[in-house]
């Protein structure tokens, strides 16, 4: 060996050992150690609470926060909907056509990209409700994993980005994809997928994290008796529907919620809307459609069956319960209680018992709700308004929420220092009016009129402002404050420092998380996904993508 390449080789040698010490192992006790210098897991923690201890940057000095770097991704196409994680100082997370790319925390030198080359819907990739977008990665062992939105579930090695398997977790050229950010639980990758606007069947899988064979698979709805259930949940489920309603598939895609609690073992899927989304047109004759729009709890190493809480029995309207979940301890009329709250499409902000799916309340966050008056309180169920069976009274209805519903996709955060919920809310409304269904794969099966073209009468008014975010108290089950915005929105993140971050129209935001006195803000472009935090040298950083054409990771920090 040369003088020189002796030198190269030892120079390689000290950058392996340096890059071995730095990429730590990431196993589930170091997940739900939860270091507070990390971002871990999509919600920093299993329970999904979006909530980060440092308290570096307080309610005192958040005024003084400045850009610390930005960078913009190379590809364009969709709004930007991850939330990135940050591990030994490393920066994942995901952007338009699920691309994947890791950034150097402390400057934003991109380290490298992965790009699967998803081609647009009209070139022939995957057919999409609600954009290309992707809400980013699971980091475990010495991989990183994203659900690509051609159905794949592929592992890339952390260190270099390279492609370590893949799976396809959907029939091929089917009209399922996914937009999900995956989840580590009990060794497995878990991933659901999207689309049930076209008409799909909806399932949840788990995947093997070292070598992407499949663990198990649960199904939210029934498939065809004639072919057998797959378990008893199925054979349950069944006696809930009528008609043929496997030949549109039913729906109940799992497309975005997932929280698990390492304690009890289980992991609590969001499930979605109804396929067709008209119930006349899916189920004639009506019935609750389990487990359409509903929170069910899974044993996290078989997928087998728990519980489950069903917060819109025989979805008529979009009404999806995919919308986040976070796992809350309070004490609740003198009884402490392990919680899991939830405010999905429908516009009631609900709080579950997770042990066993007992209901204990549910109250509107939306500041109009004309499908239901309420939840009853004994039953757990709503209690609907004259007007909302649009099918079935043969007569279509202005009802709020709209399909786009009272909350989607946006994280809402914890703050156990005020015990508040900071939940990025949004008013509309929508016309539903059936209409009669002829499936064909590829196509819209909705059995709702929908365009410009449907003749109807002009809105009602529609009380409330188009977004806000809300802070709201699961305990009582009530607003406490509201910072109002008339735009597109994006997720929340609290902190230690009494703080509320929000991408919110075109900036990101800070609220005093006690009273939601707006303390700064900043441009980060349109559509802004969801705030992270991180500590790196002593010194805390606030992180969130914004922008459209294309998104960008904007980075601050105190001088
Ligand atoms: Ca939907």
């Amino acid at each position: 060996m040369t003088p020189r390449s002796l030198a190269v080789f030892a120079s390689t040698l000290l950058l392996c050992v340096s890059v071995a010490s730095a990429a730590a192992q990431v196993d589930e006790a170091r997940i739900a150690r939860a270091d507070p210098a990390e971002w871990l897991t999509y919600g920093r923690d299993y329970a999904e609470t979006h909530y980060s201890p440092l308290s570096d940057i307080t309610t005192a000095n958040v005024g003084q926060l400045r850009p610390a770097w930005s960078w913009t991704l190379p590809k364009t196409g969709a709004r930007p909907e991850a939330t990135p994680l940050v591990v030994d100082g490393v920066i994942y997370a995901t952007g338009p056509y699920s691309y994947v790319f890791a950034l150097d925390a402390r400057t934003g030198e991109l380290l490298w990209h992965w790009d699967p080359g998803i081609p647009e819907e009209e070139q022939g990739g995957p057919s999409v409700c609600c954009g290309n977008v992707n809400r980013g990665v699971a980091v475990f062992g010495d991989k990183v994993y994203v659900g690509v939105l051609d159905g794949r579930l592929v592992a890339l090695d952390r260190a270099t980005g390279i492609v370590r398997w893949a799976v396809q977790t959907t029939p091929r050229d089917s009209d399922y994809s996914i937009t999900q950010a995956p989840r580590v639980v009990a060794g497995n990758v878990i991933i659901g997928n999207s689309g049930a606007e076209f008409g799909v069947r909806g399932y949840v899988s788990a995947y093997d994290a070292e070598t992407g064979e499949l663990s198990w698979r649960w199904h939210t709805v029934p498939g065809n008796p004639a072919l057998g259930f797959e378990n008893e949940a199925m054979r349950r489920a069944a006696e809930t529907w009528s008609g043929e309603w496997w030949v549109v598939g039913g729906g109940g895609t799992v497309w975005d919620a997932l929280a698990y609690d390492p304690r009890l073992g289980l992991l609590y899927v969001g499930t979605g809307n109804g396929a067709p989304w008209s119930r006349d047109q899916r189920s004639p004759g009506g019935g609750d459609n389990l487990y359409l729009a509903s929170i069910v709890a899974l044993r996290a190493e078989t997928g087998e069956y728990v519980w489950h809480y069903q917060n819109t029995p025989g979805d008529d309207w979009d009404y999806t319960a995919v919308q986040p979940m976070m796992l809350l301890d309070l004490t609740i009329e003198g009884r402490q209680r392990a919680v899991v709250v939830q405010a999905p499409k429908n516009g009631f902000f609900y709080v579950i018992d997770r042990i066993n799916g007992e209901f204990i309340s549910a109250s509107a966050f939306a500041d109009e709700v004309t499908w239901a008056s309420g939840v009853d309180p004994e039953t757990g169920r709503p209690i609907e308004t004259p007007e909302a069976r649009y099918g079935m009274n043969g007569r279509g209805a202005w009802l709020s929420p709209g399909p786009g519903g009272a909350a989607n996709w946006r994280p809402f955060a914890w703050n156990p220092q005020t015990q508040l919920v900071y939940l990025p809310m949004q008013n509309n409304q929508s016309w539903y009016e059936m209409v009669q269904v002829n499936y064909r794969q590829g196509q819209r099966n909705l059995g709702v009129a929908r365009g410009a073209d449907v003749v109807r009468p002009d809105p009602p008014p529609l009380r409330g402002p188009a977004g806000a975010l809300k802070a709201w108290d699961p305990v009582a089950n009530r607003e406490v404050w509201r910072f109002e915005t008339d735009g597109q929105n994006g997720g929340a993140l609290s902190t230690g420092g009494g703080l509320v971050f929000w991408g919110s129209r075109n900036r990101i935001v800070a609220l005093d998380a006690a009273a939601g006195r707006l303390l700064w803000e900043a441009p980060v472009g349109d559509q802004p996904s969801t705030p992270v935090t991180y500590e790196l040298d002593g010194r805390q950083y606030v992180t969130i993508m914004g922008g459209n054409a294309p998104p960008s990771v904007h980075t601050f920090v105190l001088p």
